[in-house]
C-alpha cells in the first residue's frame, strides 16, 4: 500500500492511506530482511518506516482506521467510490480509484482451546511477545520461512526452542535452517503435528501434544509459550461484493493488478499470486497505483 502511494503521488495524486493495524504491515514483525535487493540487512520495522517517511514526504495523507466497504457511486454522471471505516472512526472517504492492499493475516492452527490462550501462552509473533518468554521452553510450529525465522529470534532469549513442522522438508530457506542446526538450544521435531493444548491448571496453558505422523506416536512437550508461524490467509471479505475473490479469498487478479471492478486495483499479498515477497509486493504497489493513474487520466 505504502509503495502504491509513493507511485501514486509522485505521478502527482491526491493520495490516502487507510491501515488498520500498524504501519509497514507484516515485514513490521520481521526481525531481520535479508533478501531485499540493494539492502543486505535491514530490520523489518526500519524498512516500514523508510517506505512511510519516503511517503509521507511525497504528501501522502495517513489515517488509522479500518476499512469496512467500498461502495461504488456516481454523481453527475461520474463514477466514484466511497469507502466506509469501521465503527470508532465512522467516517467514509470519497475517491475516483481504490488500490486494495490488505495482505494477509495469520492462519491459526485452529485447535481446541487456541483462542483462550492467545495472549496467555498462544503467540502469532515472535517479536512482539518473545520477551515475555525469556530463559524458558517455547515451541514454534510451522516449517516455513517465519517459523524458522521465528524459532532463530526465541533460540536468542529462551533456554529451550522446539522447532515443530508436519514433514520431513523444510519450506523455508535452507540457509535459515542451517543457522538454527547449529543452535544448541534448539531442537527440531519433524513429521509432528500438534493436536492439543495441555492446560493442568484451567487458567495457564502448560504445553502440547504432539503426534509423530510417521512413527504413530503421540509425545508431551512442556512449554510455556507456542508461537504458531503457520502461513497467513487473505483478510478480504470487507471486499467480496466489490471484486471478485479465488476460493480461498483472494483478489482476482493477474500481473496487471486489475481486478474486475473498473477502477479498483489491488496489490501485493491479498491477490492470487504464487510468489508473496517483500519485492513482489513493492513491485505491485508501483504496478497498481501506474494503472490507476492512467484509469485517472
Ligand atoms: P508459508 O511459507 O506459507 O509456510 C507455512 C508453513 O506452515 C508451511 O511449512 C506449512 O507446512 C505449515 N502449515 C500450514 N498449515 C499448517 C497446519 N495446520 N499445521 C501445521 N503446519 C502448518 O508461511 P510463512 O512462513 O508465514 O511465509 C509466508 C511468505 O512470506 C513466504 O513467501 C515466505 O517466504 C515469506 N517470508 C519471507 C521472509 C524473509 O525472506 N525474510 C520472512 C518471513 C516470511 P507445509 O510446508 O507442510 O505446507
Amino acid at each position: 500500500g505504502l509503495s502504491a502511494a509513493i507511485y501514486a503521488l509522485r505521478a502527482g495524486k491526491k493520495t490516502l492511506v487507510l491501515e488498520k493495524g500498524s504501519m509497514g504491515g507484516q515485514i513490521v514483525v520481521t526481525p531481520e530482511v535479508e533478501n531485499y535487493p540493494g539492502i543486505s540487512k535491514i530490520s523489518g520495522f526500519a524498512f516500514a518506516q523508510g517506505i512511510y517517511d519516503q511517503a509521507k514526504a511525497l504528501g501522502m495523507e495517513y489515517v488509522n482506521a479500518s476499512v469496512t466497504g467500498v461502495m461504488e457511486k456516481q454523481r453527475d454522471g461520474q463514477r466514484y467510490f466511497e469507502v466506509h471505516t469501521g465503527k470508532a472512526e465512522d467516517k467514509v472517504y470519497e475517491a475516483k480509484s481504490v488500490i486494495l492492499a490488505t495482505g494477509a493475516k495469520n492462519r491459526p492452527l485452529d485447535i481446541d482451546r487456541e483462542q483462550d490462550f492467545v495472549g496467555q501462552g498462544i503467540s502469532y509473533c515472535a517479536t512482539c511477545d518473545g520477551m515475555f518468554y525469556r530463559d524458558r521452553d517455547v515451541a514454534v510450529v510451522g516449517g516455513g520461512n517465519t517459523a524458522l525465522e521465528d524459532a532463530l529470534f526465541l533460540a536468542n532469549y529462551c533456554h529451550k526452542v522446539y522447532l515443530i513442522h508436519r514433514r520431513e522438508e523444510f519450506r523455508g530457506e535452507e540457509k535459515k535452517l542451517e543457522a538454527l542446526k547449529q543452535k544448541e538450544n534448539v531442537e527440531i521435531i519433524v513429521n509432528s503435528v500438534v493436536t492439543g493444548l495441555i492446560s493442568e491448571e484451567d487458567d495457564e496453558m502448560d504445553g502440547v501434544l504432539l503426534w509423530n505422523r510417521v512413527e504413530k506416536k503421540e509425545r508431551k512437550l512442556y512449554v510455556a509459550g507456542l508461537f504458531i508461524a503457520v502461513g497467513q490467509m487473505p483478510d478480504n471479505d470487507a471486499f467480496a461484493d466489490l471484486v471478485k475473490l479465488d476460493e480461498k479469498g483472494y483478489i482476482q487478479a493477474g500481473e496487471d493488478c486489475l481486478t474486475d471492478t473498473e477502477g479498483i486495483f489491488t496489490a501485493g499479498d491479498c491477490r492470487t499470486k504464487k510468489v508473496r515477497q517483500l519485492t513482489t509486493a513493492a513491485a505491485d504497489g508501483a504496478v497498481a497505483a501506474l494503472a490507476a493513474c492512467e484509469y485517472l487520466g
